[in-house]
């Protein structure tokens, strides 16, 4: 099972008619788009993102340039690859990196989404790339997130800043950057409390941390087989706390991509990073092109 496999099978097929109908008409464009929509409604894509995505790609398909072209088939693809490219944000998007050390990275999400792995995985990755990360324990409600925490620094080599289970997020995200300057870190990445549902009482605690330590990104991470939920759990974190970016985890079993391809459109924020299995190196900087071409084959 491969990352959108469902949706790509869908999409290939389309267009492989296409192509091999050599010269296009308007009605062949217009009969590939009806089957690209229903493609994208099923993997969940958002109904508004299917619909701008479909209108563009056909005010550009059925201009002259690509009707008359040689290979008019190769044309649509090309501009329906850019028009996806384009969805998920055009380039990478990278972590900004404060001029002024530690940069402080705030993760958030709900309880489940990877966000406790994703830390792990994030500090494993901002090491690989010589940083000194600090992993900081605030998730003090779920039951055994600080050990899991802890462990994942120990299989990793790195770092966790924890004061239990007894003293406040809040308290605990400012001594961490205390200590953190102290010891010259300079990448602080801060795990907070998920609950099941986003509810006043969270909100208000990540945004108690947020006033607090001022972190240079807030990063939500959301479980991408989850779908168009993962994508109103994304608008959601953003008007109420205002997020940078997002990590996609679980990509690797999701076959739909429905998430994938609405975060950015909706949200207006970018995948930052795509978790990609449970392993502590499954996890890759978030390429919108490359994704295209994952859907596109
Ligand atoms: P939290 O409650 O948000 O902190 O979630 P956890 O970090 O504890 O992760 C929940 C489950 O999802 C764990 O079993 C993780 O191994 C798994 N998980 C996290 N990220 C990924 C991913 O990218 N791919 C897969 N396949 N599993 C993941």
């Amino acid at each position: 099972m491969a990352v959108f496999s469902s949706l790509a099978e869908k999409l290939q097929e389309t267009f492989k008619k296409l192509k091999n109908k050599g010269k296009l008409t308007e009605a062949d464009v217009g009969e590939a788009m009806r089957e690209v929509r229903v493609a994208l409604l099923e993997a969940d894509v958002s109904f508004k993102v299917v619909k701008e995505f479909i209108g563009k790609v056909k005010e550009r398909a059925v201009g002259q340039e690509v009707l008359e072209s040689l290979t008019p088939g190769q044309q649509v693809i090309k501009i329906v690859h850019e028009e996806l490219t384009a969805l998920m944000g055009s380039s990478q998007s990278k972590i900004v990196v404060s001029s002024k050390p530690p940069t402080v990275l705030m993760l958030v999400g709900l309880q489940g989404a990877g966000k406790t792995t994703s830390g792990g995985k994030l500090a494993n990755y901002l090491k690989k790339q010589g940083r000194q990360p600090l992993l900081v324990a605030g998730d003090i409600y779920r039951p055994a997130a600080v050990k899991q925490l802890q462990v994942l620094g120990e299989q990793l080599g790195i770092p966790v800043f924890s004061l239990g289970t007894q003293v406040s997020p809040v308290e605990i995200a400012r001594q961490a950057l205390d200590h953190a300057v102290a010891r010259g870190y300079d990448m602080v990445i801060i795990d907070t409390a998920g609950r099941l549902h986003i509810n006043e009482e969270l909100m208000g605690e990540l945004k108690n941390i947020k006033a607090t330590v001022k972190p240079h990104e807030i990063l939500l991470v959301v479980d991408a087989m989850t779908g168009q939920d993962a994508v109103n759990v994304a608008e959601a974190f953003n008007h109420e706390l205002g997020i940078d970016g997002v990590i996609l985890t679980k990509l690797d079993g999701d076959t739909r991509g429905g998430a994938a391809l609405s975060v950015k459109s909706v949200t207006g924020r970018p995948i930052k990073f795509a978790g990609m299995g449970e392993k502590l190196d499954a996890l890759e900087p978030f390429y919108p092109d490359r994704m295209a071409s994952r859907i596109l084959g």
